[in-house]
């Protein structure tokens, strides 16, 4: 049978959106897709896909390289040889798909972010989609694929007929690594995620002392200050303030991005904001291709200028 194996990523009882991208390209390709899950009450759409495995182990178990290698084996060894086995590009699916990928000798591509299904070919971008490479498993055996978050979720759709659902029970358990802890992401006064007008800014602020100057035109617009990752690395802002795929997901009303260029980790997190306006000294830079209205210009001249204003 030629089907994809769709490796589910799940997070203390959350089947995580971006498992949409990983069945979205099994559709795409036109392939059945068999997912696997520990069990428990994860809420999954179940139509969206062919058939469900769901594996008698708790959730750190199944997010254990060492232990999902036997879970692979075991579908392999009841369902056959897959086309693809498929992970999430996030830091535990590609920590699963590259042990995986080593200890099965199989190629991997990571990071798909669009394919040409009749060529066979996955392409991946660099640089804001200023490169893509192609890439062709080698052999026609099974092939792992990592995907990218927000790239195929859109083909994920309802299959004409429920899946069939089993269970796995007896999975070889390593006692090799075991998990130890969650470890709670540092509470914030502010969170991001509920805030109507974000004022975002990116690496083209300069450096720590401007950042106050641009507190002060936040709270005169009634916004709250996020920041592109370079800014929370350079400890200028908070992590809780962080936009992006390492960050947060944000949803306001008004995004208004200064000294952001724009790379697809930042506007993954924000390109759904209902307005963007995005304030860049360089015509190019990618997050003009994002944003509803632009301003070419030095940054910190707009914030003089919109705080002369403000002031009447
Ligand atoms: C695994 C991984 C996860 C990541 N996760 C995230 C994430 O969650 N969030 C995130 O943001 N990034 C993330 N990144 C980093 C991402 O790839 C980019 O490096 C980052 O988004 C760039 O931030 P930036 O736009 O602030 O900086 P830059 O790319 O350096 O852009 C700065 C921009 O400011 C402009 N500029 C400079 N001076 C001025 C001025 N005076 N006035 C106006 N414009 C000016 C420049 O023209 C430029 O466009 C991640 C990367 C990886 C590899």
């Amino acid at each position: 049978m030629s089907y994809a194996l769709v490796v589910s990523e799940v997070r203390r009882g959350i089947f995580e959106e971006r498992n949409l991208d990983s069945i979205g390209l099994c559709t795409h390709l036109g392939k059945d897709a068999i997912l696997i899950i520990p069990e428990g009450e994860y809420g999954i759409k179940e139509q969206l896909v062919n058939s469900i495995v769901k594996v008698k182990v708790e959730e750190a178990v199944f997010l254990n390289p060492l232990n999902m290698v036997n879970i692979l084996e075991k579908v392999v060894a009841d369902r056959g040889k897959p086309d693809m086995i498929v992970f999430t590009n996030s830091s535990s699916g590609t920590e699963l798909a590259s042990y995986a990928a080593g200890y099965f000798d199989l190629p991997i591509i990571t990071d798909v972010n669009s394919c040409d299904k009749d060529q066979g070919i996955f392409y991946k971008s660099y640089y804001s989609d200023k490169i893509f490479g192609e890439f062709r498993p080698i052999g026609n055996g099974t092939a792992i694929v990592t995907v990218r978050s927000g790239s195929f979720k859109d083909f994920a759709a309802d299959k004409d007929v429920a899946p069939s659902v089993g269970t796995m029970e007896d999975v070889a358990v390593s006692s090799a690594r075991t998990f130890m802890e969650f470890v709670e992401e540092e509470k914030s006064d502010v969170d991001i995620t509920k805030a109507e007008f974000l004022l975002s800014l990116g690496r083209g602020v300069g450096n720590k002392d401007e950042v106050s100057d641009y507190e002060e035109l936040a709270g005169m617009l009634k916004a709250v200050i996020a920041g592109s990752r370079p800014v929370i690395d350079k400890l200028w802002l908070p992590k809780a303030r962080q936009v992006g795929t390492s960050g947060k997901t944000v949803k306001p009303k008004v995004y208004l991005a200064m000294g952001v260029s724009g790379a697809f980790q930042h506007v993954a997190g924000m390109k759904d904001s209902d307005c963007i306006i995005a304030v860049n000294k360089d015509a190019e830079a990618p997050i003009f291709q994002y944003a509803h209205y632009g301003i070419i210009a030095d940054m910190h001249k707009v914030r003089d200028k919109l705080k002369d204003i403000l002031k009447g």
